[in-house]
């Protein structure tokens, strides 16, 4: 299955979605559900307070994503045990936008 993955824009000077292509690939994590999956892009949110990744996720979307997921350090707060504050909302207004695409909640 094509996935595409949004992360979130603070962590990725700590992090460059290592974990997420690594799960996606095999599988693992949340697209254990979906099985071995081909990453169409990785993308951020755009940066606080996550609007822009409304329309991301519809781009992703139109290159082929089959599922949208939002990366674990939006809704985990991974590395930094700090989660995105805007996290629910910005996941109802993707949801709203790209239909029955699923939408995965976190990645590992
Ligand atoms: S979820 Fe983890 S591996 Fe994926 S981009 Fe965020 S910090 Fe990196
Ligand atoms: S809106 Fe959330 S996911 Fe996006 S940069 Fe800010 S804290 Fe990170």
């Amino acid at each position: 299955m094509k996935v595409g993955i949004i992360r979130c824009q603070q962590t990725e000077d700590l992090c460059p979605a290592t974990t997420c292509l690594a799960c996606a690939a095999h599988g693992k994590g949340s697209f254990a559900q979906l099985g071995e999956c081909q990453v169409v892009g990785v993308v951020s949110c755009g940066g606080c307070p996550g609007k822009r990744a409304v329309v991301r996720a519809q781009k992703l979307v139109e290159k082929g994503a089959e599922a949208i997921a939002l990366a674990s350090c939006i809704s985990k707060g991974v590395p930094l045990n700090f989660p995105c504050p805007n996290h629910e909302q910005m996941a109802q207004a993707i949801k709203a936008k790209i239909g029955d695409i699923e939408l995965l909640n976190y990645t590992h």
